[in-house]
């Protein structure tokens, strides 16, 4: 494709509402234009990166047995009544009247309109289990439509529905479209990681979201660092972590030290010149109104769901410094689990149990204990227990290897519905023995369009896009810097024939242009292979070339070109697998 005749309206500046990295370079790359908030014109370089990630996707579901279709986008209100969810789903639901002043909206997803298509023509056990999916436009009329195409209002989804007939094959359709999605996110060149979400009253690993990682994401996730051989990931404040064996290590007689004044961990570890991890840390609440203590070591988060989850309270207040003096006695400050009487039991994190010899509050203003034991000192009983986030060098729960903190975008979400849908919509059908079922479902999405803005947010440097190449909107980028003359030009289309033959679709750069400018646009777009001919190279017999993820630059032979170039253009892509 020769630029020249193309529509790239490249830009030095990004719009002044863009705040993330992806919303910046997708406008200043010419690939998408904002019509209004929350809405986007996909230009001819965005649409091409679209419709490679839509291929890929069309190409994993297809292989997963998904067969495709196209529901409408306006759907009657009718069918969000019967589910309940015309009242429940808020404004996000874009309603409006035709002329015989019928409710409609646009689809924000498809569960209803699905369900209606099946209930009509599926009868029998025998014509299931059935997979159907769809990529089409969505319209959620989101409260803070922001980051470019990351959060829209107008998207692109794939979206896709399985209906089984029992458990057991729900299930295994669920394993299916998980594995599918792996092999999508893989296929597209990212770095991503499915993770265990919240599924309110279904439990389990049920529902699990994809998260393509990068340092802007929106969510912390605790991955393993085993990955791909275990791709145990969780959100961070849900991550589990495993219980610790008591510590069989001896530890010599407790002590009172004077500590006036030496509130705080950071206060204490200067006092005692230690480290954090060397103190346990006490948190004193009121739980439904009942005092409640919380020991953790001296350098952890305290994570309020576990603890709301353990206590099974609605309501945990941090108590109050007269609270915490009618509990431990003392001021705030010093509360510590040896001596202290205002509570029933103390609620410890599991790591205070691995370890001993401990530097605690002594429930006395101005003092606290050291080598204290807590399996020796403390009269209250101890429930040891899961209290705190987890962080970089915590064991995984699935294999023990360390797990490391990263932050992600979520790309995709897979959920099995079970009857939710089915039941409301009465989408039934005849068993072996003839007897009425009702359907089992689940409902499995990809953000295509969040997808794009989440594969630039994973790859790009200060000059510009880095695309994987399966989701570059061209394989290679000549940079031609003097179209005028005879023999620059004629070697350019000698190489955009070569590489068209061997099935690599090039951008040709065969503009009236600085090289600056072309060199610029080159990174800004971030093909991952340039190519630059020009007159002083060929004088030596060379065509410069780069990898534009390393930045590596490189020559080939002028005249060896054909031969030469196969063998660097596979160290690029190489460099990308790994
Ligand atoms: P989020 O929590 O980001 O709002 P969601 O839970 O509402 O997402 P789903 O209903 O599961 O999202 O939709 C499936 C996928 O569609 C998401 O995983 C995400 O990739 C994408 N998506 C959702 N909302 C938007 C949006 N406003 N703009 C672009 N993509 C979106
Ligand atoms: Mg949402």
């Amino acid at each position: 494709m020769r630029w020249s005749r193309y529509y790239i309206p490249t830009l030095k500046e990004a719009p002044s509402d863009a705040e993330v990295v992806s919303h910046k370079l997708l406008v200043r790359a010419g690939m998408i234009r904002k019509l209004t908030s929350g809405i986007y014109t996909w230009m001819p370089l965005g649409l091409r990166t679209l419709e490679k990630a839509k291929q890929i996707v069309r190409r994993e579901m297809n292989a997963a047995g998904s067969i495709e279709v196209l529901l409408p986008m306006v759907q009657p209100a009718e069918l969000w009544q019967e589910s309940g969810r015309w009242k429940k789903y808020g404004k996000e639901l874009l309603r409006f009247k035709d002329r015989h002043e019928r409710d409609y909206c646009l689809g924000p997803t498809h569960e209803e309109v699905i369900t209606d298509l099946i209930r009509g023509e599926v009868k029998s056990y025998r014509q299931l289990p059935l997979n159907l999916y769809q990529i089409q436009e969505k319209f959620r009329d989101e409260v803070r439509p922001r980051f470019g195409l990351m959060r829209g209002r107008q998207f692109l989804m794939k979206d896709a529905y399985s209906f089984d007939v029992d458990n057991e094959s729900a299930n295994k359709s669920y394993a299916n479209m998980k594995q599918a999605y792996h092999n999508i996110f893989s296929s597209m060149g990212l770095d991503f990681r499915p993770v265990e979400a919240d599924t309110g009253s279904i439990g389990g690993s049920f529902s699990h979201e994809f998260m393509v990682l990068a340092d802007t994401g929106e969510d912390a996730i605790a991955a393993c660092t085993g990955w791909p051989e275990c791709s145990w990931a969780a959100n961070v404040e849900k991550a589990p972590l495993r219980e610790v064996p008591a510590t069989t290590a001896s530890c010599p007689a407790m002590e009172e030290v004077d500590t006036p004044d030496q509130h705080t961990i950071e206060e204490l570890c200067a006092f005692f010149k230690l480290e954090a991890s060397a103190f346990i840390k006490t948190l004193l609440f009121m739980a439904d109104g009942k005092p409640v203590a919380v020991m953790l070591r001296g350098d952890r988060e305290l994570n309020e769901i576990k603890l709301s989850r353990l206590l099974g309270a609605d309501d945990i207040q941090f108590a109050t410094p007269e609270q915490v003096k009618a509990m431990t006695g003392a001021e705030v400050g010093f509360a510590g689990p040896a001596g202290l009487k205002g509570v029933e039991s103390i609620y410890a994190d599991f790591e205070l149990r691995g370890a001993t010899d401990w530097i605690a509050g002594a429930n006395s203003t101005g003092r606290h204990v050291a080598h204290l034991d807590l399996a020796r000192d403390v009269e209250l009983p101890i429930v040891w227990a899961d209290l705190r986030n987890a962080v970089a060098g915590d064991p995984c729960p699935c294999c023990g290897r360390p797990l490391e903190i990263k932050r992600g975008i979520e790309v995709g979400h897979i959920f099995k519905l079970g009857t939710k849908y089915s039941e409301a919509l009465h989408a039934v059908f005849l068993d072996e023995n003839g007897k009425e079922q009702t359907m089992i479902m689940g409902c499995y999405g990809i953000g295509v369009s969040r997808v794009v803005a989440a594969c630039i947010e994973q790859n790009y440097d200060e000059n510009g896009i880095m695309f994987p190449p399966q989701l570059a909107p061209f394989d290679a980028h000549i940079v031609c810097l003097d179209p005028k003359n005879e023999d620059v030009a004629g070697r350019c289309d000698a190489i955009d024939a070569f590489l068209a033959a061997r099935g690599l679709e090039a951008l040709y750069d065969d503009r009236d242009e600085r090289p600056g400018v072309k060199f610029k646009d080159a990174d800004l777009i971030g093909i991952p292979v340039q190519i630059t001919v020009g007159g002083k190279g060929l004088a030596k017999g060379v065509i410069e070339v780069k990898d534009r993820r390393t930045g590596e630059k490189g020559t080939l032979p002028a005249d060896g070109f054909e031969e030469a170039f196969p063998a660097w253009y596979e160290s690029v892509l190489a460099g990308w697998k790994k």
